[in-house]
């Protein structure tokens, strides 16, 4: 099991990478626990969750929105859950955004904590407290950053993921290796097969080497004022094609991480064979379709998700595999790109 602690000058929040989840139980408070799932993961888990009240949300995306929120907040308002309450989460993506988003607003504040259970929220999501629900179609549009008190990561809960969003968190833990990790993404290339057989050994290894970088990243810069922002590499056009295909987060990101990496061609910050390595290796694991966005669209949609009017945007560019830049660009830029990159797939 390896620890990795984020101290940020009002918490301290540890994420256990390798741990059993089931040793949570020796992590809660004795009383005022309740736990934040949702229906796929009690069905599969909730035999063996903690002796507390348990509270379900219909699974997928759809369920990250206020009123789903609002009614959780009324079931902990029922159940006597009051300021010196914890809250737990059990779950993927969507129920830690929701959980911890609960968890910051509920009474003004209250205790938190998370079970991973898919691999996108091991190597991403729940490390670095950001949480959040959407609005309309836009992502991620009301949250906050909020650092649980603890993650635990058991990769031995993965074994039950469908395959698709096993490959949709494949594509953030190489998104972490391109931007900042060279041995990680080497140890991701040299072990193809293993990984796609899910072994918990070499996968307790990737996900620390991820969530390390993660970590001393969020640590550095818990807002976002500037290094963190190297960690939406891949996710200016990834979120706008997700907003308009709903395919799974990591699908979307990878195809934006091969527009951003050709684009870093282009301007010349990338060599042809690292490019090349990028590419291939996201293709090796499936990861890349042709979705086919309209250019206007596209120019559109990234407007929306930037949710401002203005015209520069912070890109992430990579400069070789394990290194990024965020550079200020011109959104016409961005978009210009983007008709350059469709008109030679056609
Ligand atoms: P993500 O973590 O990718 O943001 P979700 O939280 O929506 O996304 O989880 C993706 C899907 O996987 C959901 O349908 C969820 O119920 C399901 N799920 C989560 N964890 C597991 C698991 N360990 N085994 C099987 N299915 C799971
Ligand atoms: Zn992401």
């Amino acid at each position: 099991m390896e620890k990795i602690v984020i101290n940020t000058p009002v918490v301290r929040s540890e994420i256990l990478v390798g741990e059993n989840w089931e040793s949570v139980r020796g992590m809660l408070p004795q009383r005022g626990v309740v736990i934040i799932t949702d229906d796929n993961v009690r069905r599969l888990y909730g035999e063996n969750f903690p002796a507390f009240p348990v509270f379900s949300v219909l699974p997928g995306e759809d369920s990250k929105k206020l009123t789903v929120i609002e009614s959780l907040a009324e079931k902990l308002l029922d159940t006597g859950v009051d300021r010196t309450g914890f809250l737990l989460a059990i779950g993927g993506g969507v129920v830690c955004d929701i959980g911890g988003f609960l968890a910051s607003v509920y009474m003004r504040g209250i205790r938190c904590g998370y079970v991973s259970t898919t691999l996108l929220a091991q190597v991403d999501a729940s490390t670095g407290g950001k949480n959040g629900v959407n609005l309309g179609g836009t992502k991620n549009m009301l949250g906050c950053i909020r650092q649980p008190e603890f993650v635990i990561c058991d990769p031995g809960m993965l074994f039950t993921l469908p395959d698709k969003e096993y490959l949709s968190g494949l594509s953030e833990l190489i998104k972490t290796a391109v931007i900042g990790d060279r041995d990680l993404f080497e140890l991701i290339e040299r072990n193809h097969t293993e990984i796609l057989k899910r072994d918990p050994e070499l996968l307790a290894k990737l996900i620390s080497g991820s969530v390390k970088f993660k970590a001393e990243v969020v640590t550095a810069d818990e807002l976002e004022t500037g290094l963190r922002r190297i960690l939406n590499f891949g996710h200016t056009y990834g979120h706008a094609i997700e907003m308009q295909t709903s395919v799974p987060h990591g699908f979307a990101v990878a195809s934006g991480m091969e527009l951003a990496t050709e684009f870093s061609y282009e301007k010349g910050y990338i060599g042809a064979q690292e490019k090349y390595r990028i590419t291939d290796l996201l293709n090796r694991f499936t990861l890349l379709t042709d979705y086919k966005i309209p250019d206007d669209q596209m120019g559109q949609l990234i407007l929306r998700d930037k949710k401002k009017s203005g015209t520069d945007i912070n890109f992430v560019f990579t400069e070789g595999i394990g290194k990024a830049s965020v550079r200020k660009i011109n959104l016409n830029e961005v978009i210009d790109f983007y008709k350059r990159f469709r008109d030679k797939k056609k």
